[in-house]
C-alpha cells in the first residue's frame, strides 16, 4: 500500500488560481487504476495487481496501491458531492428526459419571449396578420438588439397566470394550444432539471391531447354580444 499525496497539486491550484490540467497530471498510475471509491471520508484508488506464478515465486508487476486521503473533509466532500450529483444525473435522466404528459407547469409562472419569427409562425398558423397576432397575444417589449419583440400574454395580469395558448384542466392535464407553432423559447425548454414537474402525474400514460387552441372570432355572435 503507498499513499500518493496531492497536496502538491492543490498548492498548484491555490497558487495560480487555475484548475489543474490533465496534462499537467502524472496520470501513468491511473492506467491501471481498477476502481475508485468515494466515502464521507475517504477517496479510495485501487489499481490492478498482476501476479506470475513461477514455480517457487510470484512476480507482482502491478502492485494493488491503495489511496486514501482524508486530511481534508471539505475536499473530500466537494468531490463526494460532485460524484453524487453525476451519479443522480445518470439515475434521473431517463425519466427527466421526457415531461410527465399533461405537466406543463412551465406554462404557467414563465413568459416566453417571441421574435418577429415567432409572431409571423403563429400568424401564419391563425391565418391572422402579424399585427393582430402581435396585438391579440404578445406583451410588447422590444428588447435593445431588436431581436424579441415582446411576450406571451397570460390568461390574466397575475404572473403566475397560465399562457393564454395553454389548454385543458379539468382532468389536471395541460397541453400547448399552439404546439407545431409555438415559439422558440418553449421549443428550446428543457425539462432536465426541472424543478416544477408535476410529480403526481403518470409519466407513461398515454394521454391524448384536446383540440387545438382557436382564436375567438371578431364581431358579434347571433344574439348580439360582442366577441
Ligand atoms: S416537467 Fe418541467 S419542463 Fe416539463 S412540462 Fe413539466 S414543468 Fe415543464
Ligand atoms: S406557447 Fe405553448 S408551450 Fe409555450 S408557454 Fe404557451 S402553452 Fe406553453
Amino acid at each position: 500500500m503507498e499513499t500518493i499525496d496531492l497536496t502538491a497539486l492543490r498548492n498548484y491550484t491555490r497558487r495560480t488560481g487555475q484548475a489543474t490540467h490533465p496534462d499537467l497530471l502524472d496520470a501513468r498510475p491511473l492506467d491501471h487504476v481498477n476502481k475508485i471509491e468515494i466515502d464521507e471520508e475517504h477517496i479510495t484508488v485501487e489499481y490492478d495487481e498482476k501476479i506470475t506464478r513461477f514455480y517457487n515465486a510470484n512476480e507482482i508487476t502491478h502492485r494493488e496501491w491503495i489511496y486514501k486521503y482524508n486530511d481534508d473533509p471539505e475536499f473530500v466532500a466537494a468531490v463526494g458531492k460532485v460524484i453524487e450529483l453525476a451519479r443522480r444525473h445518470l439515475k434521473d435522466l431517463p425519466e427527466n428526459i421526457a415531461c410527465p404528459p399533461g405537466c406543463a407547469e412551465c406554462c404557467s409562472g414563465y413568459e416566453p419571449f417571441v421574435s418577429k419569427a415567432d409572431v409571423e409562425r403563429i400568424a401564419g398558423h391563425f391565418g391572422m396578420t402579424y399585427e393582430e397576432t402581435l396585438r391579440r397575444y404578445v406583451v410588447e417589449r422590444p428588447s435593445a438588439d431588436g431581436f424579441h419583440v415582446g411576450w406571451l400574454r397570460k390568461v390574466g395580469d397575475d404572473i403566475a397566470d397560465q399562457c393564454v395558448f395553454l389548454m385543458g384542466s379539468r382532468s389536471g392535464r395541460h397541453y400547448c394550444g399552439i404546439y407545431e407553432a409555438r415559439p422558440h423559447d418553449c421549443r428550446d425548454f428543457t425539462p432536465i432539471g426541472c424543478g416544477d414537474v408535476d410529480a403526481a402525474l403518470p409519466r407513461k400514460t398515454a394521454w391524448k391531447v384536446g383540440p387545438a387552441f382557436a382564436p375567438k372570432r371578431r364581431g358579434r355572435s347571433p344574439n348580439g354580444k360582442r366577441l
